[in-house]
Parts: C-alpha cells; structure tokens; sequence
C-alpha cells in the first residue's frame, strides 16, 4: 500500500497494458511490417496514450476485447501522430468508443474528442483493406486540425484539386478515391455536411487512411504526393509494405 503511491509518481514507467507487442502482432496487419525500433515506438506511444485522457466505451461491447480494441486504436493513433509533436495525441482529451449507434463510423471534434465505432476499430486493424483504417482517418483529422496541415503546401492543394475533379467525373482512378466506393467516404463525412461536401480536411484524412493501406498507389499516380505524406507521417509506407528493403 505504501508503494502505491511511490509507484503512481513512477507511472509512466509503468505497463498499462500487458502484452502489447503480442496484442498487436495478432490484432493490427500492418505492425509485423515495421523494424523492431518502428515497433518498439508504436509499443511506447500505445502505453503513454492514454495518459490524461477519459475513454467512455458503450457496455455492449463484450470485456474481453477491450484491451485489445484500445491497444489497437491507440497502435494506429501512433502511427498519424508518432512523427509529430503531438505528445502522445494528448489534445485529445475524449475517446468515445461506440458499438453500433453512429450515424457515422466515427468523428472528430476539433482537437479533443474522438468518436469511433468499435466494429470498423478491429476489423480495419486485423486486415489491412486498402483506403479504409478509421482509426487513421480520425486521427488524421486531429493532425490536420493541430498543424493545419490539409491544403497547406501547393501539392496537397493541386491533388485535392484532382480529387474534386474525380468526383465530380465519377472516376475514382486516380490516388485519393481510387480504393474507396464514393458511398464509403460520404459514410465518413461528418453528419452536418451535406453529402456531395468534400472538404480539403476529408480529402486529407482519406489520403491518410489510403497512405497506410495502399501506400503503392499513391506513390506510382503521384510520387510528389507520396514525398510529402512521408514528410508528415515519418514512415516509408511503399518500402516498409515491400519488406523493408
Ligand atoms: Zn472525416
């Protein structure tokens, strides 16, 4: 009892949770990818994560996955913020995690509340589908909202161009919409927009979730636009998916 206290002082040495490099070698497709040092990184985010936050997670969701589900979601938080300032995420003061009762598959309020459905959360880290991580996507939102990052350099801003276009052509052949059917990203869109709005931030978060699952056709349709999410992201996608050479 009298060490607790000392041992609470000591906290951030501390494991909050037990495991996490065999969790996520099971649990997040992408994890077994990275070098050890990568790996060792995302395991040292995944235990400062959730340091002054409050996770509120719906009762249906069943105990045993709980630990698992927020290893994952804070695993995939690591690899939007691990590169950037962000301290762990720790704008991020609220963490919803719902079972199916979103209108959306999740949200982002400015820099301190996230939303997510706890299905899409698992699935979307067990397998990797390309264009769809909606944990990426929602942290990519808090980025984009913490550095202003969405439009911000004349790349980002021409690609967003091609994507407006995409859209409006129907034609999701090039890099943004190329994995994600057009009714998939309006599911992202948050519920107040309208549905045909695609803003330069939902243009960055769907880059994003492309970036991590499908890093290859970013990099052949647009090598500039690969370039410069390696910039933000710190990470080679396209030689860390091909093995590491
Ligand atoms: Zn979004």
């Amino acid at each position: 009892m009298f060490f607790s206290k000392s041992k609470n002082k000591g906290k951030k040495a501390k494991n909050r949770f037990e495991n996490i490099h065999g969790t996520l070698l099971s649990s997040m497709a992408l994890y077994p990818f990275f070098s050890n040092e990568q790996q060792r990184i995302i395991c040292h985010f995944v235990n400062e994560f959730y340091n002054g936050k409050t996770v509120l997670v719906s009762p249906d969701i069943k105990i045993e996955d709980r630990e698992t589900l927020l290893m994952v979601i804070a695993a995939n938080a690591a690899l939007v913020g691990g590169a950037q300032q962000t301290d762990y995420f720790s704008s991020v003061k609220w963490i919803h995690i719902c079972s199916d009762d979103l209108q959306v598959d999740g949200d982002a309020y400015e820099t301190s509340t996230v939303r997510l459905s706890a299905r899409p959360c698992l699935k979307e880290s067990i397998e990797i589908t390309e264009g769809q991580n909606l944990i990426v996507h929602e942290f990519a939102h808090i980025l984009d909202h913490l550095y202003g990052l969405s439009g911000s350099t004349a790349v980002l801003r021409e690609a967003y161009e091609v994507y407006l276009d995409n859209i409006k052509s129907q034609q999701g052949d090039i890099v943004p919409d190329c994995a994600t059917p057009l009714g998939e990203i309006v599911d992202h869109v948050n519920t107040h927009d309208e549905i045909m709005f695609h803003p330069p931030e939902e243009y960055f978060a769907v880059l994003s979730e492309l970036f991590f699952t499908n890093p290859a056709a970013i990099y052949n349709d647009y090598p500039k636009l690969y370039r410069e999410l390696v910039g933000i992201y710190g990470l080679h996608m396209v030689e860390i998916l091909d093995g590491g050479e």
